[in-house]
């Protein structure tokens, strides 16, 4: 959820070589501590599934035909690491996990047919996980492989049943997901230890686990000096992880008897978890009992808060305006660590800020913006920033998971129930607002995307989590509403990624991440114009639900894409405003006017000038100022450009 990694790009005429030196020499190194280690390596089929045409190969080309030419170089590194000591390899394909037609699932049995073939290799155990298996489940219980490696948590859980109906996995062994490997919550052993006596009649051998890699979850709670020691019992990383797996493995082995300490401690936290305080804030939940349907839409046909948001507002045609940040200078950077360190106060820090709200809103006046942001200055990360300002979420000190290659993340933990002590962006908006006239937007992070760049609780369903975090937005809208805010952006660039991974979950999901950001969101009144921002250009499936999300404008990253997203829009008939954006964010280039005018006049093919707004793709926090200056314009200059041809 929070990792990311590198899309192979392939082509017809791509050639695999096989180099097992690296996990040869990993293996040689556990291998001479005296550890029975079992290499790990991403499955073919996954392997291919995962990755995507090269530029400049026909889009339409499937990476997956090149199957045949893949299995030699795994024949070749499996037969490596059986000669250096391997007696298993573990092969992840969690791609499996999500919908397939015939034709993947042919590719995976015949992969396993002829991997399960060879002579010279370690024992196979296929690992898939983060769902159920589905349809692939019978197709790897077939295979000539040792093992299976399932998730038995979460939505995977059906996997558990879907096992018994395939008629186990008889003479295998089965490594069994039961600790959940993506939260950090500890696990109920009780209700894990008869999941594996069920699972123990149903394969030759059961292997207690967790459900997938632990590179998901931080190391170690012992190291959480700041949190609450009561809180801390109910919490697990990695290392609370593995105590649990091998407490269940003896549990397993030796009867309940044996662990019957651990156990009484478990269900002690889990029972304390479940009476807290924090957990269970009657206020809140009275309130979030209350929400209908009425509080989740706006009161006002679109066409009536148009026409009330245009008399007010009096933008020009195609109107100019930002995502919300403005470069995180490392002065702001370094500011930030000295107030953490003491090294400057409270008020000199905000002097800082304030400064840098000014400079930021002079830029943008002198620039010829018309909508105006504060730029975020204060804001270290637009998650954390809101966590820390919500009653129900929990700081880490050193919970920092890997997201890609040596950058980490330390994700808030949502733990409680959720409520908004005081107005958390009210202050520095209204100040933006009373250094300008021009129009300043509110800038929120929408509820779906708390949640997802979050560790969030696993005693309650996502959706009523979700509606507690969109009551406390809903009332920092309208404290920003009743200080004069005319224009609010709540960002949801988070809606697409926790997409379930099984289509037939996606409605639920949608419903509810949809009713959450309109009950964040349609408190307002007519005239007050609510925006959002997403990162993608390729809605596909979730247009319906980004057209149900009911905002006035909404902006995406289109740049790149040549305004994929605005011809995806027009075609599917969005009535209302939309900002594709027109300066790639994420490289230091400096896009021309004549660019980025030809971009608008792109989008103006399916969206009329009256429904045109002119932005760039993202937030601009990771670009330097010299280039963010020049940049924005041309931004403006292409917006007028085009405005005098409309
Ligand atoms: N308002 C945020 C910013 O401008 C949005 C960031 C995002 O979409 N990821 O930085
Ligand atoms: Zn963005």
């Amino acid at each position: 959820m929070f990792y990311h990694y590198l899309v192979p790009e392939l082509g017809p005429d791509t050639v695999f070589t096989a180099d097992a030196a690296k996990p040869v020499a990993e293996l040689r190194e556990a291998l001479a501590l005296g550890h029975t280690a079992r290499p790990v390596l991403v499955g073919p089929v996954t392997y291919l599934l995962l990755a995507k045409p090269a530029p400049g190969v026909d889009p339409g080309f499937e990476p997956l035909t090149l199957l045949e030419r893949l299995l030699p170089v795994y024949a070749e590194v499996l037969a490596a690491l059986r000669a250096a000591g391997a007696e298993w390899a573990q092969l992840d394909e969690p791609a499996l996990v999500q919908d397939h037609g015939g034709a993947v699932l042919e590719a995976a049995a015949h992969a396993y047919r002829e991997l399960g073939s060879l002579a010279a290799r370690p024992k196979i155990l296929v690992a898939a996980y983060f769902d159920r298996l589905g349809e692939a489940l019978p197709v790897l219980a077939e295979a000539p492989i040792e093992g299976l490696g399932l998730d038995f948590t979460g939505s995977a859980a059906a996997n558990l049943d879907d096992l018994a109906r395939v008629g186990g996995l008889p003479g295998k062994r089965l490594v069994a997901g039961v600790v959940d490997g993506r939260n950090v919550w500890i696990a109920d052993l009780e209700r894990s230890l008869s999941t594996l006596a069920t699972l123990l009649g149903l394969a030759g051998r059961v292997d207690v686990a967790a459900s997938c890699s632990l590179l998901h979850v931080p190391l170690d709670t012992a190291l959480e000096h700041g949190v609450d020691p009561q809180v801390g019992r109910w919490l697990a990383f990695a290392r609370q992880k593995v105590a649990e797996i091998v407490t269940l493995a003896r549990g397993l082995a030796e009867g309940t008897g044996a662990i019957a300490g651990q156990l009484a401690a478990n269900r002690a936290d889990l029972a304390s978890r479940a009476a807290s305080a924090l957990t269970h804030d009657p206020a809140v939940r009275a309130r979030a009992a209350a929400v209908t349907t009425r509080d989740t839409r706006r009161p006002q046909p679109y066409g009536e808060r148009a026409a009330a948001q245009r008399a007010r507002l009096d933008l020009p045609p195609l109107p100019t305006t930002t995502i919300g940040s403005f470069p995180q200078t490392a002065e702001l950077r370094a500011a930030r660590a000295d107030l953490r360190a003491g090294r400057i106060d409270r008020v000199t820090y905000d002097e800082r800020i304030a400064a840098e709200i000014r400079s930021i809103l002079v830029f943008q006046e002198r620039a010829g913006i018309d909508v105006l942001v504060h730029g975020e200055p204060e804001r270290n990360d637009m998650v954390q920033y809101f966590a820390e300002r919500l009653n129900g979420y929990l700081a880490t000190q050193h919970g920092w998971v890997q997201s890609y290659g040596t950058r980490y993340v330390r994700p808030p933990i949502l733990a409680g129930d959720v409520s908004r002590p005081e107005p958390m962006t009210l202050r520095w908006t209204t100040y933006a607002q009373s250094q300008t006239e021009r129009p300043v937007k509110g800038m929120l992070t929408g509820p779906v995307t708390m949640l997802a760049w979050s560790f969030v609780r696993d005693d309650q369903p996502q959706a009523e989590t979700a509606r507690q975090v969109a009551l406390a937005l809903r009332d920092e809208v309208a404290d920003l509403e009743a200080a004069g805010a005319a224009v609010i952006q709540v960002d949801e660039p988070a809606l697409r990624e926790t997409l379930p991974l099984r289509a037939a979950d996606r409605a639920a999901y949608l419903a509810w991440a949809g009713e959450a950001f309109r009950l964040a969101t349609s408190g307002v009144r007519a005239d007050t114009q609510i925006h959002t921002h997403m990162c993608y250009a390729e809605f596909g499936e979730i247009l319906a639900a980004i057209d149900d999300l009911d905002a006035d404008v909404i902006s995406l990253e289109a740049a790149r894409s040549h305004m994929q997203a605005a011809r995806e829009l027009a075609e599917a008939g969005y009535p209302r405003e939309v900002g594709p954006g027109v300066y790639d964010i994420h490289s230091p280039r400096v896009p021309g006017v004549a660019e980025m005018a030809s971009l608008l006049r792109k989008a103006l093919d399916g969206i009329p000038a009256g429904r045109l707004w002119v932005n760039p793709d993202c937030g601009l926090k990771t670009r330097g100022w010299l280039e963010t200056r020049v940049s924005l314009d041309n931004l403006v200059a292409a917006a007028r450009e085009v405005r005098a041809e409309a």
